[in-house]
């Protein structure tokens, strides 16, 4: 672990001007932020607000953790509200979080399916009610309002429900850890904020009673808990100790497993606190964690938690690609987690993966018009898989929302003495580097072009140094500064340790080859499979762009893959072609001697997985057979 932390700038101290990133995130303002909003108030979300502000009972609507809706938008707004002036949303979420902080109790609880439902029930069924999990998206939103706005009204509602928290749980109070994780890490960044170090010893204790309470079986000792309460809440094997990770001690965990969402959060939470603690134990735990999930159970996709059945990790190496679950909140879970395991190691191989995650996992999770959202994403599909313009279960499209719109938080990070560029996208960022205010400018092709250049300007000259991630896929890489070439290694930051004046230019290539992959042997679902990429990009063959029936093209591993930039297409995407196989002629059999295989030459068009969905209904295929016979 390293002595200090890598923190993020904050997204006021950058400004994205990305040929890529702009349209996204500039529907993610105009449309989707503005979309959810509705989605709030008219599916009762901001209702069960009012109808606690206003004193009446009954009435809830939606899921149990509904309220987290409502903070999750905020969150996203509040980063809307960071990167520049927007008097209309400001004056909406101004509302909004007066109707929040009016719902909360005079001792600072606030939940409204318990204020509405189940009043006389509060912290009785920690497991599935999700108070705590509520708790901390509340505590999320009130952080990033107050760093957007300066106004700490929501902040004071946040640490007053979190002091109720601290006054209910611990070892003298409630021994018990929340079914779904997320109070963990949004206590630590209440912290942050604060300075209050028990909002940290909270974090800590969150993370260390999982596990050791099993106490807590309330289908059995509390059944009235459970009659308010869905069926699908309480039903069937889910909810076993693994689904919500307390199948041990976190910290002698040994694999990832249960429902992914939750892990990720956890482990996020339990990054911050071993970091913030210096427990190199626990900080040990997640780094193999880590290795099993990245090695063993993760789609080439970034996407993780491969079943619909608790939509849960399952085993290593079961990657099946028809029925994968890969929940765009895992996703975007799992680029928290690598944020915070790079900011207390400094190792490129966590942002490498949160790069393959957000081009793909996460972006795949909505329409190209960011009206319409998967929740889970399949890696290969017959023309019966579409987006949908809402959930009952509504937890993925303002998450994707925040994360876009807090995008900056993931592109650098300093220690105050260095700063890190961990993702390519075009940007000017204001930071002071050994006491030194400075000014860095990144221009970069990303994801289609791997040239980047970059300028510093200090405002004085000053000796710090500048660390690049050279990213993983990457063969051949050119770094150099004023021209002077500089070693760069793919998989690594490349630091450069000078005293800067002003006047130097970095100059970074980073060469996009189209590329074949294969998986691991013992991922069934993929062998004798090819799937593409192109720097950050994963492909995948559609319908739409092909005659032939995407089930009988075949991939051959050799051939020349040609890459072509359309603007036209997609909202500009850059393509990949090359030779396929066709066995057409075959008729009649069922089985033949493959000696006597025969293919007609053809072609095929790859599309970025990202943006699939997005034309006519088809077939989509990530992971390509390739010809038994070339
Ligand atoms: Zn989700």
């Amino acid at each position: 672990m390293r002595e200090r932390p890598l923190r993020p700038l904050d997204v006021s101290t950058v400004e994205v001007h990305d040929d890529f990133w702009d349209p996204v995130r500039e529907t993610n303002r105009e449309e989707t932020v503005a979309h959810q909003y509705e989605r709030i108030d008219e599916g009762g979300c901001l209702e069960n607000f009012r109808r606690v502000r206003d004193g009446e009972s009954g009435g809830f609507r939606g899921m149990v953790f509904e309220d987290s809706d409502a903070y999750k938008w905020l969150e996203a707004a509040s980063y809307v509200l960071a990167s520049g002036e927007d008097p209309a949303l400001r004056e909406r979420v101004d509302r909004v979080v007066d109707l929040v902080a009016a719902a909360q109790a005079d001792d600072g609880y606030l939940n409204t399916f318990i204020q509405l439902r189940q009043p006389d029930r509060r912290w009785t069924n920690i497991r599935m009610v999700h108070e705590l999990y509520c708790a901390g998206h509340l505590i999320e939103a009130a952080v990033a309002h107050h760093r957007a706005t300066g106004d700490r009204t929501l902040l004071d509602v946040a640490t007053a429900f979190a002091d109720h928290v601290d006054d209910v749980f611990g070892p003298d109070g409630l021994e018990a850890a929340p079914g779904h994780e997320e109070i963990e890490l949004a206590l630590v960044r209440l912290y942050r904020e604060t300075g209050e170090r028990r909002y940290l010893d909270l974090a800590r204790y969150f993370v260390d009673v999982r596990g050791r309470n099993d106490r807590f079986d309330w289908e059995t000792d509390h059944p009235e808990d459970i009659a308010g309460l869905p069926d699908t809440w309480h039903t069937g094997t889910d909810w076993d100790p693994t689904y919500y990770q307390s199948q041990a001690p976190v910290r002698e965990q040994a694999a990832v497993e249960g429902h992914s969402v939750r892990a990720m959060y956890l482990f996020s939470g339990a990054v911050d606190v071993a970091g913030e603690t210096g427990d190199e134990d626990l900080f040990g735990a997640m780094e193999r964690l880590w290795e099993n999930m990245a090695e063993r159970r993760t789609y080439v996709t970034g996407g993780i938690g491969s079943t619909e059945h608790g939509e849960r990790f399952t085993e290593d190496y079961d990657l099946p690609n028809d029925t994968a679950y890969a929940e765009t909140c895992a996703a975007i879970g799992s680029v928290f987690w690598n944020r915070r395991l790079f900011a207390h190691t400094g190792d490129a191989r966590y942002p490498d993966l949160a790069e393959r995650t957000l081009y793909n996992a996460m972006l795949v999770g909505q329409s190209l018009d960011g009206t319409e959202y998967f929740y889970d994403n399949r890696l290969a599909a017959d023309g019966d898989v579409h987006r949908s313009g809402w959930f009952e279960c509504a937890c993925c499209p303002p998450n994707l929302a925040r994360l876009v719109a807090g995008l900056e938080r993931h592109l650098y990070a300093t220690d105050g003495e260095a700063l890190y560029v961990t993702q390519y996208v075009s940007s000017t960022a204001e930071t002071i580097l050994a006491g030194t205010p400075v000014t860095v400018d990144v221009e970069s092709g990303f994801p289609w072009d791997g040239e980047v250049s970059l300028t510093v300007d200090p405002d004085e000259p000053t000796a710090f140094d500048l660390a690049l991630r050279v990213p993983e896929w990457c063969v051949d890489p050119e770094l150099a500064v004023d021209g002077e070439p500089v070693d760069a290694t793919p998989g690594e930051f490349a630091v450069l340790s000078r005293e800067w004046t002003g006047d130097e230019t970095v100059t970074a290539a980073f060469p996009m080859a189209p590329r074949r992959v294969a998986a691991h042997p013992a991922v069934e679902d993929d062998v004798g499979r090819v799937a593409l990429e192109r720097g950050p990009v994963v492909y995948c063959l559609e319908d739409a762009d092909h005659d032939v029936p995407l089930d009988r093209l075949r991939l051959p591993t050799d051939g020349d893959l040609s890459a072509e930039h359309r603007p036209d297409l997609l909202g500009g995407v850059t393509t990949l072609s090359g030779p396929a196989l066709d066995p057409a002629g075959w008729d009649g059999d069922l089985y033949r001697a493959v000696d006597d295989l025969d293919y007609d030459e053809t072609k095929f068009t790859a599309v970025p997985y990202y943006a699939w969905d997005n034309r006519e209904p088809g077939a989509m295929r990530v992971w390509v057979p390739a010809p038994l016979d070339e």
